[in-house]
Formats: C-alpha cells, structure tokens, sequence
C-alpha cells in the first residue's frame, strides 16, 4: 500500500520520499527511496524527511516491541528447556511525527483492524493525533496483507469517506486525491 501511496504521489505532482523497511516490491520512478530495516531507523528516517514535508503518511506495519537485548553470539540450547524474552515498546513513529514541533500540515495514518474497525480507527486518530487514518478490515482476506486489492473508510476529523473495493492503486489515488484537497 505504501509503493501505490508514493506512486500515487508523485502522479500528483509532489515530491516524494519512500521509507520502506525490506519488502519485495519495484519503487515508482522519481521517488528518493530510503531503505531501513529496524524500527528505529524508520524513526530517524521520518523525523528527519517529515521537518520538511507537507504531508507524511504512514503506510507500515510497524512491530511494536523489539527485544530488550541482542545477543551478538548465538545461543545455545544444550541443556536449555525454556527461555523467557524480555520485550520493550518501539517508538511510535506517526505520533512523534504528529506531535513534533515541526508538524506536516497533514499526518495520515493506517488502521488494520480485525473488529470493531472504524472505532479503533477513530480512537488511534484521535489518541495519535492524526488528521486523518485509513481503516480496513484484514479480517477478509480479499483485502490487505499479501493482496492486491484493498477497501476501507478514510476516516477524517469533519468527515469520512467510503472507499470502495479497487487495486491498492486506484486506491491509493483516491487517498492522495482527498488530501490533495484538504491541502487547498
Ligand atoms: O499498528 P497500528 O494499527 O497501531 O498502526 C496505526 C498507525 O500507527 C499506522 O499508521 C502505523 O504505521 C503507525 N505506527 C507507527 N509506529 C509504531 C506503530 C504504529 O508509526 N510503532
């Protein structure tokens, strides 16, 4: 979904940069693409490209929690029989780009819900400070994750927008289209 955005994107005119952590897709042409592969780089990534964006929208299944410890040796399991992993909360991307001093004019963020969609969307709008978030059910699996196709509610602060089953990129423009208007 993030690769149809930044398409999208740059069809629209904008100059766009794609933070994209290791994903089997072809990047659109004329997009400056950054590669990352941990959590915190992604942070840094978007802190510094969204100081000087109109617009940042955050596309990513972004993990949660990373181990509190790496080990730079492997581990053995010779007379080893369980294990505990001690786990520690990632930063929050998009609300430190929303609560961020120099704030996009727009912060638009994704909901993948599998229940109750539109009202754990609305509450990470709110709770993330965000002026607008897609959600969509990945409960059906028509949609989403690993498929082509996607559908969903635009969920703004003064109004929402259904949005139709379609290619990730018809998608993908529609989104960009309402934005570009509340841009205006
Ligand atoms: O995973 P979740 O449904 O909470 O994601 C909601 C939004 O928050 C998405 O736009 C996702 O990219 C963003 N997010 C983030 N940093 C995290 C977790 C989620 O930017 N650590």
């Amino acid at each position: 979904m993030g690769y149809a955005l930044a398409e999208a994107c740059i069809n629209a005119g904008a100059k766009t940069t794609l933070i994209s952590g290791p994903v089997n897709c072809e990047p659109p042409s004329g997009v400056t693409v950054i590669n990352v592969e941990t959590t915190q780089d992604m942070f840094d990534a978007s802190m510094a490209a969204a100081a000087t964006a109109d617009i940042f929208i955050g596309a990513a299944a972004v993990v949660d929690f990373k181990p509190a410890t790496v080990s730079d040796r492997k581990l053995k399991r010779i007379g080893v029989e369980s294990m505990d992993l001690s786990l520690i909360a990632n930063p929050d991307i998009i609300a430190s780009v929303a609560g961020s001093e120099t704030r996009p004019h727009l912060v638009v963020g994704f909901a993948a819900e599998t229940h109750d969609v539109q009202a754990y969307a609305r509450k990470k709008l709110t709770d993330k400070s965000l002026d607008f978030i897609f959600a969509n059910d990945v409960s059906d699996e028509s949609i989403g994750f690993d498929s082509e196709m996607n559908a969903g509610v635009l969920i703004g602060k003064e109004r929402d927008v259904q949005l139709q089953m379609s290619s990730k990129r018809v998608l993908a423009e529609a989104i960009v289209g309402e934005l570009s208007q509340s841009l205006d």
